[in-house]
């Protein structure tokens, strides 16, 4: 059960369209979309400051959707980290902090801390569904997933992987819990969420911006905030993972030197094990490190950034089975 809350603040406001602001700094803005009474879709992108397709296809939601039309209300958040995203990093332009490890966050703690505790507060406990907008940023590329956490709770995650029905370009991506993410604290207020990963690489492709757009109106119908025939999706890939860390990004493959990294594989390579996924040239003239891939699979994120340090992952590779 959901803890007692209270009324979030969106419940003293009339049908329409809104725009709150919650924080300063740190803080950011909420557009609510209110509708006829009904849940609520909390939808926000930018937890990560590189990552431009959430924000943009929200802002486009924001003018597309007429409240007049919803069943319920959505709270929008093109932008949650701002300092990052103003500063065009992953995290925190100073204290590197990452929005995304630090949930359930802390009042008096870091930026991002702040930021975490101010969403989950008056936010994220009181959504009936979550969507947390993300991409490979501007450092990787990747091959477009919807991804949640296995809760252990069935009809949670049952809900969570027909949420990730609805965004039918792209694959399914089921996951173990992992500390400090969005999708945690989710998960701890038994918020059915999911995570949408679009291909990154610092800008917004028309391919992906489409299926954003796609995806989206399909739970909004799908989940009866629009009202129209249920729409018809296409079938996905989905893939349960296998281990703790096979989803965990920043693990896999990780470069054993500092250097040039010269790339051998797109997002969408499909590898056999021991191929090589890039080389890296240490800027000291020693010899080139060939990285190979530990398991054959689909590769479905690359570093798109040509230099490395020790310990960057260079590509996360899955059995997807096509
Ligand atoms: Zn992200």
């Amino acid at each position: 059960m959901k803890t007692s809350p209270g009324k979030p603040f969106w419940a003293r406001l009339a049908p329409g369209k809104h725009i709150k602001r919650l924080g300063s700094r740190p803080g950011f803005t909420a557009y609510v979309l209110r509708g006829r009474p009904g849940p609520v879709a909390v939808i926000n992108g930018a937890t990560h400051g590189d990552e431009y397709e959430g924000p943009t296809v929200l802002r486009e939601l924001v003018d597309q959707l007429d409240p007049r039309r919803i069943c319920g209300t959505l709270v929008l958040i093109p932008v949650l980290h701002e300092e990052a995203f103003l500063a065009g990093t992953r995290g925190h332009p100073v204290d590197h902090s990452n929005l995304a490890r630090v949930f359930p966050g802390n009042p008096r703690g870091n930026h991002a801390e702040r930021v975490a505790d101010l969403f989950l507060r008056h936010v994220l406990r009181h959504a009936d569904y979550y969507l947390d907008l993300h991409s490979g940023g501007v450092i990787s590329d990747l091959l477009p997933w919807c991804g949640y956490v296995v809760t252990g709770r069935p009809e949670i995650d049952r809900v969570q992987a027909e949420m990730c029905t609805c965004f039918d370009d792209f694959w399914t991506w089921a996951s173990h819990p992992a500390p400090g993410r969005t999708l945690s604290s989710a998960a701890d207020e038994c918020v059915p969420a999911i995570y949408v990963e679009c291909r990154g690489g610092g800008d917004v492709h028309p391919d992906d911006r489409a299926a954003l757009h796609r995806g989206l109106r399909h739970f909004l119908l799908r989940f009866r905030f629009l009202q129209g025939p249920n729409p018809r999706l296409r079938p996905t890939v989905v893939r349960i993972a296998t281990s703790k860390d096979e989803a965990h990004l920043q693990v896999n493959h990780p470069a054993a030197a500092a250097g040039q990294f010269l790339r051998a594989v797109t997002a969408g390579t499909v590898v056999r094990r021991g191929q090589t996924l890039g080389r890296i040239l240490p800027l000291d003239g020693s010899p080139g490190i060939t990285v190979r891939a530990h398991h054959a699979g689909t590769v479905v994120c690359v570093l798109r950034k040509r230099s490395v340090q020790v310990g960057d992952a260079i590509a996360t590779v899955v059995p997807l089975g096509r």
